[in-house]
């Protein structure tokens, strides 16, 4: 039996009590319907600014009246310290996802993207060490890599950050870092290499490449590449963020926390790729799509060229097996996309 296999029948048998952050967002809504389906007792907080309603009503329709039950929803902020501490009463585990993501919006407005990657991660860190909670895992991000060179990326190998969206999930980890040296604090953190996958969201200026080509495709609306198409990354579904989170949670071993773990699959897609596999794949079902092409346009300024996860120390240390391959996750995802298109 797999690692996470065998902590899941042990969480079957003994429920705890959870803290997601960002929960009506993408990645937490997904680990609330898991946590769920595991019989946990979930507290979610999310302010929804950019995380909605309809992600919490799925989890609801996909999980029993009793294990919904088990689910407490504080609708609140993490810019306010007071908030973070009530929502981490009585918790053994958080997973702290809220914060704004995306570059571009970074780009756009550094001092909104501040104050909630930075000064709601700090309150997050005070209020889950005065609860004495046993882990704290924080969502990191690859962009921390900004400018190093070498690929596959090592963890302990990182470059200048290439917009204000890394400088916050850098000072994230440096905060986690020093809580651990100077109030023996426990963290881990998960550096998402572009995760992809069921509720998230297609739209907007800020939406990430998967769903929006997706959603773009299957609405007969074009499709824009920024740069060559030779861009890459290691695309990674969801599932296998979901299995990271847990595993670093349940954490025991002395060498395994206060660690960042890139998590991914290690597998490296360029723009060109993924566009062909997805316009080859959905043209069955929308023919529209046969003779489409993609429209190229300029780089857009932050993005890293390449991005390819070493995992290794995921797989050694929390017992990590990323278990669907990009194409395995795409497939899921494009099905999810076409059941609910608008
Ligand atoms: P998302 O936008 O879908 O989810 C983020 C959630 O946090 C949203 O529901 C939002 O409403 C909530 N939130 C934002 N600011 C908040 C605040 N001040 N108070 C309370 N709630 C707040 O994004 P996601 O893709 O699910 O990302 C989750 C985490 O993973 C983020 O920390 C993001 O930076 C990180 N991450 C994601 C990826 C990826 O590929 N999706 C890659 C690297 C890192």
């Amino acid at each position: 039996m797999s690692v996470y296999e065998s902590i899941k029948q042990q969480l079957k048998a003994k429920p705890k009590v959870w803290l997601v952050t960002g929960v009506a967002g993408f990645i937490g809504s997904n680990l609330l319907e898991t946590l769920l389906k595991l019989d946990q007792r979930v507290v979610g907080l999310d302010n929804f600014s950019t995380g909605h309603q309809r992600n919490l009503d799925e989890v609801k329709a996909l999980v029993s009246e009793s294990q919904w039950a088990g689910f407490h929803f504080i609708n609140g902020d993490i810019r306010d310290a007071n908030v973070c501490c009530q929502a981490c009463k009585g918790v053994d585990y958080v997973l702290h996802q809220a914060a704004l993501g995306s570059v571009p919006r970074s780009i756009e407005n550094p001092i909104a993207t501040n104050q909630s990657n930075i000064d709601g991660f700090l309150n997050m860190l005070v209020a889950a060490r005065d609860a004495e909670v046993t882990q704290f895992v924080y969502a990191a991000s690859s962009s921390t890599y900004g400018d190093h060179p070498d690929l596959p990326k090592v963890e302990d190998k990182i470059g200048k950050p290439l917009s204000p969206y890394a400088v916050t999930k850098l000072v994230n980890e440096l905060y986690a870092e020093v809580f651990a040296r100077v109030y023996g604090f426990k963290s881990i953190g998960l550096r998402y290499f572009n995760i992809f996958g069921r509720r998230q969201d297609p739209e907007g200026a800020y939406a990430a490449v998967i769903p929006k080509w997706i959603s773009a495709m299957i609405n007969n609306e074009p499709v824009c590449i920024n740069g060559d198409g030779e861009t890459s990354r290691d695309f990674c579904y969801v599932e296998n963020a979901i299995q990271a989170n847990l595993l670093a949670a349940t954490a025991t071993a002395e060498k395994s926390t206060n660690k960042i773990y890139n998590i991914a699959v290690g597998d490296r897609t360029s723009l060109n790729d993924l566009y062909s596999y997805l316009r080859n794949n959905l043209s069955v079902r929308f023919p529209h799509l046969k003779e489409a092409h993609p429209l190229y346009r300029d780089f857009r300024s932050g993005d890293v060229r390449h991005s390819l996860a070493d995992i290794s120390r995921a797989e050694t240390l929390l017992g990590y097996k990323p278990i669907y391959k990009v194409f395995d996750g795409l497939v899921e995802a494009m099905e999810w996309y076409i059941e609910h298109q608008k």
